[in-house]
């Protein structure tokens, strides 16, 4: 099968590897359909992340059918449609146990696939604790609409369920990439009075502006006025830091009202300054982290409803015989794009 593989800091090659097989009683094998192409992918690609294993196949963000199950597995079966979850996790440990699947403490525990083992740019995945890590697809949903719940979509969803984010809110989302199109998503299903979006890059910000014209957008320069023009505190309820660049943790927290939640989503190159002194009194609270995406069923079923709709993401497709090319124009943010869907049958 064709796998898209980690050769080297700086490569990655499309190489014919075997098809996995069944490792432990807990794993299944799926043949991938779609898959798409994630900033963390380029991440891995650049050498920026230590901990991942050249040689190994990329891709974290999936969808395919099952194709053969360990004699541990109960939950789907050969035949069945499903979401590969981005991070794999055991269901049983303390972390678990309590929703915080991202901590699980399995050694292949969190994001494993396509960084420490092999994911799924490729024509087959294995997926470890089967029952954890698939979700099967409702039949009257597509490939495409499910393509981002197991990693961006599941990442929006998370933080907007850690923002405590109440009807009538105004709420503030610094970053229009993919990952802050799935939290404006999420952050729409529960009825905040204004959401405003700030992103510097003007054809995201058409993106937005275009697509749901109800939406407030600005960029960093104008976002503390804008968002003060729009709140009714002196400032923004709920804050959403998805951009991670040099200036937009400060942004986060300046445009905060006192009291807000502050959740940053972002991926940082380097560590940021938390300057206590001068935000004394504001009592801000800060939630940070890696997604736990463990809602990928309820995710799924707000899909099947219509209320949640990820697929004006996908502004190109590709075949995973020309993938090569769907990385470059993913990571030079050519002709618009935003995300890739790659079928994997091809
Ligand atoms: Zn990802
Ligand atoms: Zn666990």
């Amino acid at each position: 099968m064709l796998a898209y593989t980690y050769v080297d800091k700086g490569r990655f090659e499309l190489l014919d590897k075997p098809r996995p097989t069944i490792a432990d009683d807990r794993d299944a094998i799926v043949r991938v359909t779609l898959a798409s192409i994630c900033t963390s992918d380029l991440h891995i690609k650049h050498g920026s992340l230590p901990r991942a294993v050249p040689g190994i196949t990329v891709g974290h963000e999936m969808v395919g059918v099952v194709e053969e199950v360990g004699t541990g597995v109960s939950s789907v079966d050969p035949g069945d449609r499903v979401v590969v979850n981005v991070e794999t996790f055991c269901g049983h440990c303390y972390f678990c146990r309590h929703g915080y699947v991202n901590n699980c403490t399995d050694p292949n525990g969190g994001w494993a696939l396509g960084c420490r083992i092999d994911g799924g740019q490729a024509g087959y995945v294995r997926v470890p604790y089967a029952d954890c890590g698939l979700t099967p697809i409702p039949p009257s949903v597509t490939d495409e609409q499910a393509l981002f719940v197991g990693d961006v979509l599941a990442t929006g969803f998370w933080a907007v369920r850690i923002s405590e984010l109440r009807p009538l809110d105004t709420v503030l989302i610094i970053g229009a990439g993919p990952t802050g199109i799935c939290t404006l998503l999420c952050a729409l299903l529960k009825g905040p009075r204004r959401i405003v979006v700030c992103e510097n890059d003007p054809v995201r910000r058409r993106f937005v502006a275009s697509r749901w014209p109800h939406v407030v957008v600005t960029d960093s320069a104008s976002c503390q006025a804008c968002v003060l023009a729009e709140s009714e505190h002196g400032g923004a309820d709920v804050v959403f830091e998805v951009a991670g660049g040099a200036d937009t943790f400060r942004l986060a927290w300046q445009c905060a009202r006192p009291n807000a939640v502050v959740t940053v989503v972002a991926l940082y190159d380097g560590p940021q300054v938390l300057p206590l002194p001068e935000m004394y009194g504001k009592n801000l609270t800060f939630k940070t982290g890696g997604v736990d995406g463990c809602d990928c069923a309820e995710i799924l079923r707000l899909i099947a409803e219509g209320q949640l709709d990820a697929t004006p993401l996908i502004t190109h497709r590709f075949a995973l015989s020309d993938i090569g090319r769907a990385y470059s124009l993913f990571e030079s943010h050519a002709d618009g794009v935003m995300k890739v869907a790659v079928d994997c049958s091809r």
